[in-house]
């Protein structure tokens, strides 16, 4: 059995696998002012959360594969008809329709320039990115909005050319699997398990 809980669906269900919660021992808090008089204990726990995509799954699936996925809203009622999403709607806002799933790698590999970016020196617990964390808006030809993502190599200028690199090996299945470089980065200067 896995240490790990596992889920997969099932007749519409999740069936779970493995251990979702771990008992670890109470450690005794007690007050070095007072003859280490006991205070009270602490409760480690370890829990695995189920997270659901929904509608977003495809766009999760999709960077494992080198593709970057946006949503277009094609609703002939709907007065902004057209709209690209990047990142990925499930419905428009506009109309509250469903949206259609497009492929926007090849607009990205061409298109896509640093908005704006923030650096950041420090980051939150359970950070995994390297600090500094160069953190970019990035704009495309033709979308309507404005992607969050984060740039792996070089620093950031406001309008750099940049293209999407995808961890293809050993894809976490979130957003960490969709990072950017420079324009004319080689391929061999990509992180590990990241490619073009
Ligand atoms: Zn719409």
């Amino acid at each position: 059995m896995s240490m790990f809980g596992q889920v997969y669906v099932s007749n519409g269900k999740y069936r779970l696998k493995g251990d979702f919660h771990h008992l670890t021992p109470n450690i005794p808090i007690r007050n070095a002012e007072d003859g280490w008089k006991l205070m009270g204990v602490t409760n480690p726990r370890s829990m695995t959360y189920i997270h659901t995509y929904g509608g977003e799954a495809p766009f999760f699936e999709a960077l494992g594969k080198g593709k970057l996925l946006g949503t277009r809203c094609d609703n002939d009622e709907c007065e902004f008809k057209g709209t690209i999403y990047q990142p990925f709607r499930i419905h428009c806002p506009d109309c509250l329709g469903r949206n259609t799933v497009i492929d926007m790698t090849a607009t990205a590999k061409k298109t896509a320039k640093i908005h704006t970016f923030m650096v950041c020196e420090r980051s939150g617990a359970f950070n995994i990115l390297d600090k500094p964390i160069k953190f970019i808006n990035i704009e495309f030809e033709g979308v309507d909005t404005i992607l969050m993502s984060y740039l792996s190599l070089g620093d950031p200028e406001f309008g750099m050319k940049v293209v999407p690199i995808f961890r293809k090996q050993s894809p976490t299945y979130t957003i960490l699997d969709l990072s950017w470089v420079p324009e004319g980065t080689p391929e061999k200067d990509l992180p590990e398990n990241f490619g073009f």
